[in-house]
């Protein structure tokens, strides 16, 4: 009878040409000696999989090569990668400065919890870079960004901000996620460390909920160590979809990055539409940046504001419903979000007012679909 816990005892000379899934929580090993050798590095081997496993293995060694990275941990999620990633750093009484203009659950994670322990963050804008040399006269730990803004897509100067931060012994930290490492590869820009949600266009199925963390140097132990105290290890079924995800990133991030820049042109012209936000747009007010931090396309993300406000939002979610509303991104086919009530519902007013985030500003998350078919939905929806 072969041993289950030996398959490859079962395989003999054959292999499986995919990695295949470990759905174990826990590892076996022969004895002392062998835990030693594992537990010391000494040895490739697992024990316990909210530390490590192998389906999180394999996934972070292809993301960190993507990302030019020396190593790379995979989490719960998005947040879990971006929780993981500033606690690995943080010190009480330490202080952050970061985008005004971040994702709402990391702007929550800045201002509202970690304060309870200690850890101020001031809100800068990321495209002022005299304001953020000023803002980092104070010594901070941290430089926050995000590649691509949500919902207007500014694109900040990241080796200008790289720079800055180095300057004053402070690490930059990107969050890479609406760029994805096809895009903009933060850690050669001088970044020290990236961070991307895998639930969105890596994932590429809104199947799966993970997270990514890689770096160069120090910090991977620390890093993986965080990961496991806190909690927030990764799904082997879900790193291994993932997996599968990022065979085709590259064929997906082309083709929905061609049908966002052509939809983006062709949403200019029509009467409905008062303004388009895409950062491959020679309008967008961060187009010169863009040009240089993303040199291989403007990504699948694009907003656009149609006239008459919320109803008219309502009436093209009615009238296109081959583009749902679901308020996520990434997906292999055209979805649309309404980020006043959705990533930004809990912002003041007049902060949504102060961004330009207006009730008729619809975002799109492009797909991989034929263009001529997103278009007839689009035309339906503007009606
Ligand atoms: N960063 C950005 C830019 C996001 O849009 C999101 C989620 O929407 C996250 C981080 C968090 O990722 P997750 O939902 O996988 O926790």
């Amino acid at each position: 009878m072969p041993d289950p816990r030996r398959p490859h005892d079962l395989l003999g000379p054959s292999a499986p040409l995919v990695l295949p899934l470990y759905q174990a929580s826990v590892y076996t090993l022969p004895d002392l000696d062998a835990m030693d050798r594992v537990s010391d590095g000494q040895e490739p081997g697992f024990f316990y999989a909210r530390d490590a496993h192998p389906n999180a293995a394999y996934l972070a060694a292809q993301l960190a090569a993507l990302e030019g990275a020396e190593w790379g941990q995979v989490c719960a999620s998005g947040m879990g990668a971006i929780v993981a990633m500033v606690l690995s750093l943080l010190r009480q009484g330490d202080r952050i400065v970061a985008s005004n203009r971040l994702y709402g659950r990391t702007m929550q994670l800045f201002t509202q919890e970690l304060p309870r322990f200690g850890v101020q963050t001031m809100l800068i804008e990321p495209s002022d870079l005299d304001g953020v040399r000023k803002a980092l006269e104070t010594p901070a730990r941290i430089l926050y960004v995000e590649t691509i803004s949500n919902p207007l897509l500014r694109v900040p100067d990241l080796g200008g901000l790289a720079e800055l931060a180095h300057e004053r012994d402070c690490r930059l930290l990107v969050d890479n996620t609406f760029a994805t490492p096809m895009l903009c590869r933060p850690l050669e820009l001088g970044a020290d460390l990236v961070m991307e949600s895998l639930t969105k266009m890596i994932g590429g199925h809104s199947d799966l909920t993970l997270g990514f963390v890689g770096g160069k140097g120090d910090l991977a132990a620390k890093l993986a160590q965080t990961a496991s105290i806190w909690g927030v290890p990764s799904s082997p079924f879900d790193c291994w979809l993932a997996t599968r995800g990022l065979v085709t990133l590259p064929l997906r991030m082309k083709a929905a990055s061609a049908n966002a820049a052509a939809l983006a042109e062709w949403l200019q012209a029509q009467p409905q539409v008062a303004r388009v936000l895409y950062p491959g747009l020679p309008s967008h007010v961060d187009h010169e940046v863009a040009k240089r931090i993303l040199p291989q396309g403007y990504g699948n993300m694009l907003a656009f504001e149609v006239r008459g406000g919320r109803e008219a939002v309502n009436r093209f979610m009615h009238k296109a419903p081959g583009i749902p509303f679901s308020p996520s991104l990434g997906h292999a086919t055209t979805t649309c979000s309404h980020p006043a009530t959705t990533s930004h519902r809990y912002v003041s007013a007049e902060e949504k007012q102060r961004q330009g985030i207006g009730d008729g500003l619809i975002r799109l998350s492009v797909g991989i679909e034929d263009l001529a078919g997103i278009q007839a939905e689009m035309v339906k929806g503007l009606q």
